[in-house]
């Protein structure tokens, strides 16, 4: 069980930065949702709810995405929908139960940028940026990468540029943490996968070229290619073997669903 000494509400984003320099007892809330299965004692706990960060807002670039917004929020939001197709709702629609997507938040699940994360996979494989009270603004890809801070990150915004993108991910048991995640994006001038739940930080392998993807021989050996270089690890879910081994069917399915299918996008 966690304690809490103070809860605040905090009235700005400044307030709520102060307060988290403070030492690392001092942390932020989204939905509260993995903070609770934990043990800590924290002295000032700080609630952004009030600061209009629960908000979708689309430009003709984008879409803004504010920090308190909710998972079932991208779920069910029909520009997402238009601009990405499905699939911010395949990422999100195992996670545990419309309930709890209710909740959990988008910064307390980029943030942190979990091992297993289906919405760092996700949004991954978007053109996304995120917004950092003190950081500015940098490519997720980069964020993805960096070690945690003690920043706040306020906004994260997807570009609309056009590509489709396919979500795949593998389970054992429905709403347990997934083995592997994966989505593949089929941009104009070629394609991209990240592979996530590894179980590490989700990773975008750019660099692999597939020239002619209604050959399903060249999708496999893409797939090859591409789970060649990530790097895998072992934990009770799966072993690394086996992790290498299910990114292939996953990327091959994504690649396979995105030349087919033309309602995957
Ligand atoms: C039982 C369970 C099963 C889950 N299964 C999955 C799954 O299958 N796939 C998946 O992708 N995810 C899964 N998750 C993770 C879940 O989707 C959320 O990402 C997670 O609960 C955190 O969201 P939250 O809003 O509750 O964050 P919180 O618990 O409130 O916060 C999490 C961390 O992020 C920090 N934080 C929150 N917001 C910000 C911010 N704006 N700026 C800086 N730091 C911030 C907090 O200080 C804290 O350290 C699971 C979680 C649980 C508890």
């Amino acid at each position: 069980m966690y304690t809490v000494k103070n809860y605040v509400i905090a009235d700005s984003l400044e307030q709520a930065y102060d307060l988290k320099q403070k030492g690392r007892n001092n942390i932020i809330i989204g939905g509260n949702l993995w903070l609770k299965m934990g043990h800590r004692a924290i002295q000032n706990a700080i609630d952004l709810s009030r600061l209009g960060l629960d908000q979708i807002e689309e430009d003709a670039e984008g879409f803004r995405i504010g920090c308190m917004v909710t998972l079932r929020q991208l779920e069910v939001h029909e520009g997402l929908k238009t601009a990405f197709g499905n699939v911010f709702q395949e990422a999100v629609r195992h996670i545990v139960g419309v309930q709890f997507r209710n909740l959990a938040s988008v910064g307390g699940s980029i943030f942190p940028r979990f091992g297993f994360s289906d919405v760092l996979t996700a949004f991954l494989a978007c053109d996304s940026y995120v917004e950092l009270y003190q950081g500015g603004t940098i490519p997720l890809r980069e964020f993805a990468e960096m070690p945690l801070d003690n920043d706040i990150l306020t906004h994260i915004y997807v570009k609309k540029d056009g590509r489709r993108v396919c979500y795949q991910s593998y389970r054992l048991t429905e709403t347990d943490f997934p083995v592997l995640t994966c989505a593949v994006a089929r941009k104009e001038n070629g394609f991209e996968t990240v592979l996530g739940a590894r179980p590490k930080r989700a990773v975008c392998i750019s660099d692999v070229e597939l020239h002619t993807p209604e050959d399903a021989g060249e999708r496999e050996i893409y797939a090859e290619q591409t789970a060649g270089k990530a790097e895998f690890g072992s934990n009770m879910r799966g072993s690394a073997a086996y992790r290498k081994e299910l990114a292939k069917v996953l990327i091959v399915r994504a690649l396979t669903e995105l030349t087919e299918d033309e309602t995957c996008r």
